[in-house]
């Protein structure tokens, strides 16, 4: 089918003539047309008219195309109507003419005169708008006898010509419709040339398969979409035009078997010897193609267009023409017949050493190795495959679903083919798999493969390579942290011996000035109390005593001030005296006690059982943080009790720890103040100054000076039920002597103390 495409014979002017004849009627023709041309230009317009057929192909595809009119008297040589194909030929030439449906059906071996006027159709001048007359009939002209070579050079295009050959197939071709060719493959001496006969009816010549015949018809060509050669055609009127030489063997399936073997031993093989007919089993079934067979002598490749279903095993006989395809002898155009079954035979276990040396080609082999590499070619999927040093490729069925992995070990049985070079030398082996039942996968690979521990390595690199790169961003940034953070500690130290050396000169600044006011205020006090004494009249004796009110407040305030910076600065140092619990107890309830009784309230001591009495230590501080916490019981009490407590939390061979609990039935004080109260300068709120005085500084020194007796000072209170002030503190057991009892020293604290009660007053 495909060799019919081209329904036309064209080619190049220069070849036409073939000889020396040719091209100086050829030059003879161009010089009458150019002296035409010249006349035409000179006045008149008309073309001469071309009376013979080798005037027209003579004609460049310029001239052709300027449509001189022709006039010829010519045999027709062949028309088929489908193609559209019409040839005429007269004693100097032959042409193709451009029939198309509407015209008359000319009759091959009419003589007939033509008109019509040169075209140029593809690239060979042709004869268009033909009409002719049929003037009468000749017989063909006497036929050329060609070569395939003159043929093929195209130089015997459209003539009547004549060859000789053994038929390799023959068939009928659908074209349209009803229109059907018969198409003969003719090998002829140094080639195979198509025969294009049109359909007369009848059925398909088989017989003249094998046959040498001898057949006349128009010499064409093939052409290919890009205006290539592809072969040579002969356009036959009819199968009269064919006379067999030598008939084919009216029943060559009974004609002796020729052993593969010796097909495979010839140096050369004619393409136009007579079918030669074997015997064998089939190892592979190529379908639409051929199939592979071997014999007991050897194994080869039938190619076949006959369709019919081989299975390897299959016991077979086969006709056909030995051909030669890559290097590779095989059996063409093969009509084949199934003669019984038998077993798949076995796959021969070679190595591909044994594969190379070309003595395998075309056999049932199996090859081991493990898989290199995968692709896809042709919409088969191949395998490179490594045994020891070498490769082979294996050529996979596209029915292959699934590869095996690389690394793994194969064994594949298939057809050994041999890439063989113009030298004969084998250049690869490839196998063919028949199904993928022809490959089996012996071994799947260790998960540790070189690529595996490459990827793993360098996956680890980059992973060093980041890690390290991190660290190197993170000591980077640890070292400007680091030195920030140094730079920030240097600038605090610098920060707090500023503000300590500040606070110190506030505290010294304080203590002088409080110092320096307690001096005149001394002298204010002082000189009020002999005022007081000298005979003075009512109005001034309150303006007095306000003076001495209004001047023991602010020394108290002096008082409290003083203790607090010298607490703070660390420059308060307890004493270590020997002194009595009870009576330095007694002796603060003593101070209070006035003012307690000016207010209704009832003051006792409690003194728990077991409370050691003698004790060593600073009986002033501890007489100081009583005295605050009653003073504070008596200011925010109105009625009810102030009641004190001792009694002992702990003891040891040498020390004790007491505590001490002033409990009132006062105000009380809300529970979100309990803590803030013990800072400095906290009251419960605002209005506490206002309405009690104070500074908010008692509690403060109260909670150092217990945590200098290494004790500590807490409230439980409740508002409008009262408050208990418990602290705790240490001191040393002195069991020698029962030591001096207390006694108030007269100085700062006592002042302090009596001021307190007189301003709750
Ligand atoms: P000051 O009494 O000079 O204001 P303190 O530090 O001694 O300073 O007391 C702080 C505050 O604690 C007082 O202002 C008062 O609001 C509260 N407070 C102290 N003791 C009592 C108490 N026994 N009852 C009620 N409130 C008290």
């Amino acid at each position: 089918m495909q060799r019919l495409r081209a329904s036309k014979a064209r080619w190049h002017r220069s070849a036409i003539g073939g000889g020396t004849w040719g091209a100086a009627l050829a030059l003879l023709v161009t010089v009458a047309l150019q002296a035409a041309g010249a006349a035409g230009s000179a006045g008149t317009t008309a073309l001469p008219t071309l009376t013979t057929i080798q005037k027209v192909r003579s004609l460049k595809p310029d001239q052709a195309m300027r449509r001189y009119p022709v006039r010829v008297k010519a045999v027709v040589t062949y028309f088929d109507p489908v193609a559209p194909d019409m040839f005429l030929q007269d004693a100097s030439g032959a042409v193709w003419v451009k029939w198309s449906p509407g015209l008359p059906k000319p009759s091959i071996g009419s003589v007939v005169e033509l008109e019509g006027v040169t075209t140029f159709s593809d690239f060979a001048p042709d004869i268009g708008n033909p009409r002719w007359t049929v003037v009468g009939r000749a017989p063909m002209p006497a036929p050329k006898r060609v070569t395939y070579e003159q043929m093929a050079s195209t130089s015997e295009d459209s003539q009547w010509v004549e060859v000789e050959g053994i038929v390799r197939q023959a068939e009928y071709l659908h074209r349209s419709g009803n229109e059907r060719v018969l198409w003969m493959d003719l090998a002829i001496a140094g080639g195979r040339i198509d025969l294009a006969i049109p359909w007369d009816g009848t059925p398909t010549p088989t017989r003249l398969v094998d046959a040498r015949i001898r057949v006349n018809g128009v010499c064409g060509a093939e052409f290919s979409a890009k205006d290539q050669l592809v072969g040579v055609q002969l356009y036959v009127p009819s199968l009269d035009n064919i006379s067999i030489l030598e008939p084919a063997e009216p029943y060559p399936f009974n004609e002796p078997t020729t052993p593969v073997g010796r097909l495979q031993r010839y140096g050369f093989h004619s393409s136009i010897g007579h079918r030669v007919k074997l015997a064998g089993q089939v190892t592979a079934s190529l379908p639409g193609q051929g199939f592979y067979m071997a014999d007991d002598s050897g194994s080869l490749y039938v190619a076949s267009r006959q369709g019919i279903a081989l299975s390897p095993g299959d016991r077979i006989e086969t006709l056909g023409f030995i051909g030669l395809a890559d290097s590779h002898v095989r059996l063409e155009d093969a009509v084949t017949r199934k003669t019984g079954d038998g077993p798949e035979p076995p796959a021969k276990s070679i190595t591909v050493e044994q594969a190379m040396s070309g003595e395998y080609d075309s056999e049932l082999v199996a090859l081991r190795g493990s898989v290199v590499g995968a692709g896809s070619f042709r919409r088969n999927e191949t395998l490179l495959v490594q045994q020891k040093q070498a490769v082979f490729s294996i050529s996979l069925p596209p029915t292959m679903k699934e590869l095996p992995a690389e690394g793994s070990l194969v064994e594949a049985s298939g057809i050994c083919v041999n890439d063989v070079d113009a030298l004969g030398r084998v250049n690869a082996v490839r196998l063919v798999a028949r199904s993928p039942r022809d490959l089996k996968v012996l071994r799947t690979p260790s998960w540790l493969t070189a690529r595996y521990a490459a990827n793993v390595v360098g996956l680890l690199a980059a992973a060093i390579a980041v890690v390290m790169a991190w660290v190197l961003v993170l000591r980077r940034r640890v070292s400007y942290q680091t030195r920030v953070i140094s730079q920030k500690l240097e600038q605090e130290e610098n920060l707090k011996k500023a503000a300590e050396m500040a606070s110190r000169a506030k505290s010294e600044f304080v203590a002088n000035m409080s110092h320096e006011i307690r001096t005149p205020m001394n002298a204010i006090l002082g000189f009020t109390d002999l005022l007081l004494g000298t005979p003075i009249d009512n109005d001034q004796e309150d303006y007095l005593k306000t003076i001495q009110f209004s001047s023991q407040a602010l020394l108290r305030i002096l008082n409290d001030i003083l203790d607090f910076e010298k607490i703070e600065a660390g420059g308060l140092r307890l004493e270590s005296a020997p002194f009595s619990i009870r009576n330095c107890a007694e002796i603060a309830l003593q101070v209070i006690e006035p003012e307690a009784a000016r207010k209704g309230l009832a003051i006792s001591l409690r003194v728990e059982k077991g409370v050691p009495d003698a004790v060593r230590g600073d009986p002033h501080r501890l007489h100081q943080v009583l005295l605050n916490l009653l003073g504070n019981a008596l200011k925010f009490t109105e009625r009810g009790s102030i009641v004190l407590t001792v009694g002992l939390r702990e003891r040891t061979a040498s020390d004790a720890e007491f505590q001490f609990t002033v409990a009132d039935t006062g105000i009380g004080i809300p529970p979100e103040a309990q803590n803030r109260i013990f800072e400095s300068f906290q009251q419960v709120d605002g209005s506490t100054t206002r309405k009690y005085g104070g500074t908010g500084l008692g509690l403060a020194i109260c909670t150092r000076l217990v945590h200098l007796f290494s004790g500590a000072i807490w409230v439980e209170s409740e508002v409008g039920a009262g408050s208990k002030f418990r602290f705790t503190a240490w001191f040393h057991l002195d069991n020698r002597s029962e030591g001096p009892p207390f006694e108030k020293e007269s100085g700062t604290r006592e002042d302090s103390s009596a001021t307190c009660l007189l301003s709750s007053g």
